[in-house]
């Protein structure tokens, strides 16, 4: 068993995305496996250095060590999506060799007023796919214009299932999703393409990961099945709430690990509360060592 945590380094390490860490940690624990650590950081903007250091460091502090990662190595080096840009560059060229990808020259504005168009008449917003079939000489006026391409992955129509091992089969029905960006027009691989490559390349057997993705995971299936490999195995973990069951914001209090770790909390405390969170083993036990848990 490999898994991974993909932090991207935009903030503290949020206690929802601690909970996602510990899960990955105990399975690898358990399983005599690797636990990677990733830093998902192709978003040039928002990413930093120094929410990527925080990070490491509230990992430390609650005692989730890990085996590879940007700061200890390992055989699938390097572990920082900003260092492996080539890798990208090189496999979306091979899946547009492969007529599996294409260059798209709508603009910012198109789009929008495609969305629109669609949101007018009731549609569900989605790319059109109009760039698939595009002549030479119709790029060749797009590039003249000194337009930028994006690439697009052909999503091929088709009803795709998967089993999730948190929540069993999930059906989607891909005609419904538009083609999809896996290179954005600065060159940099949008967070679907970096993700399946990384777990390509990072051998990860189980994605264990919030339940916000679920929806990007049949993308990420055609994806891994275009590259000719075999998907891993995914378990989406619900997300952890507030009190009035909606999504965990500051109007809850702390919701980082910092500020909890700065209020005095012990790592031991926080580590046994996350592990359970969302579910229980009986009434009256409700302390677990870290062996025990694992
Ligand atoms: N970087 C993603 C996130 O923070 C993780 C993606 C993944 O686990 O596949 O939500």
């Amino acid at each position: 068993m490999r898994v991974r945590f993909a932090p991207s380094p935009t903030g503290y390490l949020h206690l929802g995305n601690a909970r996602t860490a510990l899960f990955n940690y105990l399975l690898a624990r358990q399983q005599k496996g690797a636990f990677v650590l990733r830093i998902e950081d192709t978003d040039r903007e928002r990413s930093r250095p120094e929410f990527e250091r925080m990070i490491l460091e509230d990992l430390q502090w609650l005692g989730l060590d890990w085996d590879e990662g940007p700061d200890r190595g390992g055989p699938h080096a390097p572990y920082r999506q900003s260092e492996r840009i080539q890798a990208y560059r090189e496999r979306v060229d091979w899946l547009i060799s492969e007529g599996k990808a294409y260059h798209c020259y709508c603009s910012f504005e198109e789009l929008e007023g495609m969305r629109r168009e669609q949101t007018s008449r009731k549609e569900s917003p989605r790319y059109d796919n109009r760039c698939r079939e595009l002549t030479a000489a119709q790029k060749a006026a797009y590039q003249r214009e000194g337009r930028r391409p994006t690439v697009r992955f052909r999503i091929p129509d088709r009803s795709l299932t998967f089993f999730d091992l948190i929540r069993g089969d999930i059906t989607f029905d891909t005609s419904l999703m538009g083609d999809l960006i896996i290179m954005k027009s600065d060159g940099l691989p949008s967070f679907h393409l970096a993700v399946v490559l990384d777990d390509i390349d990072m051998e990860i057997s189980h994605v264990v990961r919030g339940e916000d993705h679920i929806s990007n995971t049949p993308r990420h299936i055609l994806l891994f099945e275009a590259f000719n490999r075999k998907p891993p195995s995914f378990a989406h973990m619900a997300m952890t709430l507030g009190p009035d069951g909606k999504r965990l914001s500051k109007r809850h209090g702390a919701t980082s690990v910092r500020e909890l770790r700065n209020q005095g909390y012990l790592p031991e405390a926080l580590f046994n509360y996350l592990a359970l969170l969302g579910w229980g083993i009986n009434d009256d036990q409700e302390v677990f060592s870290r062996q025990e848990l694992i």
